[in-house]
């Protein structure tokens, strides 16, 4: 940075960053080499702030030759101020579609590995792949910058990927996902794994690793691993604490964006997860919480990138509020910010499956009004239709249409896989 000399009043004159450089040719013209003409200073971010000095002698009127060149300068710096904000959101947006692209490759690349090592058998192998293939097709066109199907992989597959899957590459941009690419990665991994909690969470540990990986190495080490779009930070487990009870799992949402997970969390709540909960979710903070019977628990696991390993995690206050069961670890209050929606978290999904798994807790669960009465199960999907499923329906259609995703005429469908054809 150049200083000049202190001016008549003892201040600094002139301050110019080497970037300004031309600049510097300005104090040879006599007509600026003045007291009153100060040069822009910079604030911290590196903005420009005209002196008010000069603001004001460029108001006045009778100074004509002073105010031409004054505005003229103005206006030249702020068109480069314009040009250079843009030069940087292209590059941001570049930089977001190279973390999408590199994101979907690599989770594509694992799933195929997990299906190939753990021997997945053909039906397995077309199902699970032509929903992952959907899901991250749907991400890449809802997402912006927008990312296509043919990006993710190399131009040398692409036939291949064309004639094998052309139920996903016919509907991501008509039909919706039921889950995300990830949650669908723990569905079969509680399916491989017999729904044992600890087998389950040393796989995912272990694909976690491989994901951020692929990651990393796709794009030449220039893309920051926290970048990687399609992981679920959280994993929840429920249970009825009962011998050979069945286990339920969920994964918070692992779309990376405040649109695509407000869509996947709509979605989720309109057409998969079990009415009781949509509804809970729906009400958000005036929500009673449902009340499930008093054997069921729910413990949730965080992953730690740091030494790639799960760690137990209390709920969050929403969860807490939302869901009435035996937390383990229990709930602690924190002044921590919870900035998240209602329905991002794990045990939506996890508490979900299980209603969705279990008759007997899914008939027992139920919430309060305002005078604190039961609503049953029944009333509670009653209220959930007659006060939230309009208005969430069009709720999912806006958020959809602003993301450039055709709505069908026949309203929203969800995508289902194509059978396997023996030949
Ligand atoms: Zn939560």
């Amino acid at each position: 940075m150049e200083t000049a000399a202190p001016d008549s009043r003892g201040t600094d004159r002139l301050r110019v960053p080497t970037l300004w450089a031309p600049w510097t040719g300005c104090i040879q013209n006599p007509l600026l080499c003045t007291d009153q003409f100060l040069f822009p200073s910079f604030s911290k971010t590196g903005e420009f702030i005209w002196s008010e000095d000069g603001e004001n002698r460029a108001e006045n009127k009778q100074d004509h030759r002073f105010r031409t060149v004054y505005l003229k300068k103005k206006k030249n710096m702020e068109a480069e101020k314009r040009q250079r904000k843009k030069a940087s959101m292209a590059k941001h947006k570049n930089y977001l579609k190279q973390t999408i692209k590199a994101s979907g490759t690599a989770f594509l690349e694992v799933f195929h590995k997990l299906l190939e090592e753990t021997n997945a058998n053909t039906d397995d192998v077309f199902q699970y792949l032509q929903r992952v293939y959907h899901a991250i097709f749907f991400f890449g066109h809802i997402n912006n910058p927008q990312v296509n199907p043919k990006d993710f992989f190399p131009a040398d597959a692409w036939n291949t990927i064309q004639n094998v899957f052309q139920r996903p590459l016919a509907e991501y941009n008509t039909h919706l996902p039921s889950q995300t690419p990830y949650s669908i990665l723990l569905e079969y991994i509680t399916k491989i794994h017999g729904g044992r909690k600890e087998s389950i969470l040393e796989e995912l540990e272990k694909r976690n690793k491989e994901f951020l990986v692929n990651f990393y190495k796709d794009e030449k080490n220039q893309l920051q691993p926290r970048n990687f779009a399609l992981s679920a930070t959280v994993i929840s487990h429920s249970c009825v604490n009962k011998p050979n009870s069945a286990n339920t799992y969920g994964s918070s949402i692992a779309y990376k964006g405040t649109v695509p997970r407000q869509i996947m969390i709509a979605i989720s709540a309109l057409l998969v997860w079990d009415k009781v909960i949509s509804y809970e979710v729906r009400c958000k903070e005036s929500g009673r919480g449902i009340q499930f019977p008093n054997d069921v628990c729910c413990d949730s696991y965080k992953f730690k990138t740091s030494n790639n390993k799960y760690k137990p995690v209390c709920p969050c206050t929403k969860c807490y509020e939302s869901y009435i069961v035996k937390f383990d670890p229990k709930f602690v209050k924190t002044d921590k910010q919870e900035d998240w929606p209602h329905g991002n978290c794990a045990e939506t999904e996890s508490l979900s499956n299980l209603l969705r798994d279990n008759e007997d807790i899914r008939n027992a669960v139920h919430t309060y009004d305002n005078n604190k009465e039961i609503v049953n199960r029944e009333n509670i999907i009653k209220r959930f239709a007659n006060e939230h499923e309009d208005e969430l329906q069009k709720e999912v259609k806006r958020l959809l249409e602003s993301c450039r995703f055709h709505v069908n005429q026949n309203g929203l469908e969800l995508f289902t896989p194509a059978a396997f054809a023996y030949i």
